[in-house]
């Protein structure tokens, strides 16, 4: 058994800068090895569910699946799992192989990439505005505790705030990890492919999302995403909301594509590629 380091993670995330990563924390306090439990496929099988932890520091780990990853939080008191995965259905059991704690689960969103394994919890953090993408999908159980834009969670020694992100879906919520001046974003802020086509989504929210996120910059100096390379910088905000105006603004032409069976067309806002409505 071994262990990635932070610069494997840093590597392995092909990400060159190890300065934005939050500095290791020492106390100790609510994790019972930094050693993690290794999984390495030599390639990831999105089918198989299969994924690899990866420390970030001595309370904080990645749950990276081939094409999502959610994170393991541990304070004093408790544990919180930021999203339950995609092809995995048992997150609660891989974080308990991290901590002793109590495990709470809190979901960014209700999309099925970041619920796997919510059957594992009776209850969990997440917007009410997402109850109807979440009850609405087939086998769905366990009951909402409303969570919004503003909120404060304290796992014990480390204090989590709420920041809504309207847009992607109509309940997306990020959490500001305070002290560690971090921020996991969901889906909104990264520069993969963000979906932005179908009923519930809703691109003038999601400028108005940023535009809102901006004003905590000062907060964070890193961002850890559920898609793509991770982490990144908080420079993302803005050029994303802005290609997002002129989308709206037909200054930016898509590309007519296909994605599970719906016309959409594909946006290049350079940091990152919308996928919105066909009629855009
Ligand atoms: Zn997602």
């Amino acid at each position: 058994m071994s262990t990635y380091s932070r610069r494997d993670f840093v590597k392995f995330m092909g990400i060159a800068a190890v300065s934005s990563m939050f500095p290791l924390q020492a106390d100790g306090i609510g994790y019972k090895t930094a050693n993690a439990v290794e999984h390495k496929p030599k390639t990831f099988d999105i089918k198989k569910g299969e994924y690899k932890i990866i420390p970030i520091n001595n309370n904080t780990w990645c749950i990276q699946e081939a094409n999502v990853r959610c994170f393991l939080l541990t304070g004093s008191k408790e544990a919180l799992l930021i999203d339950s995965g995609n092809n995995i259905h048992n997150a609660k059991e891989i974080a308990q192989s991290l901590t002793n704690l109590p495990i709470k689960l809190l979901n960014t969103h209700a999309d099925r990439d970041h619920i796997g394994s919510n059957n594992e919890f009776d209850e969990f953090y997440m917007s009410m505005a997402e109850a109807s993408n979440y009850y609405h999908g087939q086998n769905r159980r366990g009951a909402i505790i409303p969570t919004e834009h503003g909120d404060k969670l304290n796992i014990g020694n480390r204090p989590l705030e709420i920041i809504g992100l309207p847009g992607h879906t109509p309940g997306s919520i990020a959490v500001l990890d305070v002290n560690n001046r971090a921020l996991f974003s969901g889906d909104p802020i990264q520069d993969g492919e963000i979906y932005m086509f179908g009923v519930q989504r809703e691109p003038h929210a999601y400028v108005l999302s940023l535009k809102r996120l901006e004003k905590y910059t000062g907060r964070f100096d890193t961002i850890y995403p559920a898609h793509s390379n991770c982490p990144v910088s908080p420079n993302l905000i803005v050029p994303l909301y802005k290609g997002v105006e002129e989308i709206l603004a037909g200054k930016i032409q898509g590309t007519d594509a296909v994605l599970h069976n719906t016309p959409i067309k594909k946006f290049d806002v350079k940091v990152a590629t919308i996928l919105g409505d066909a009629k855009l």
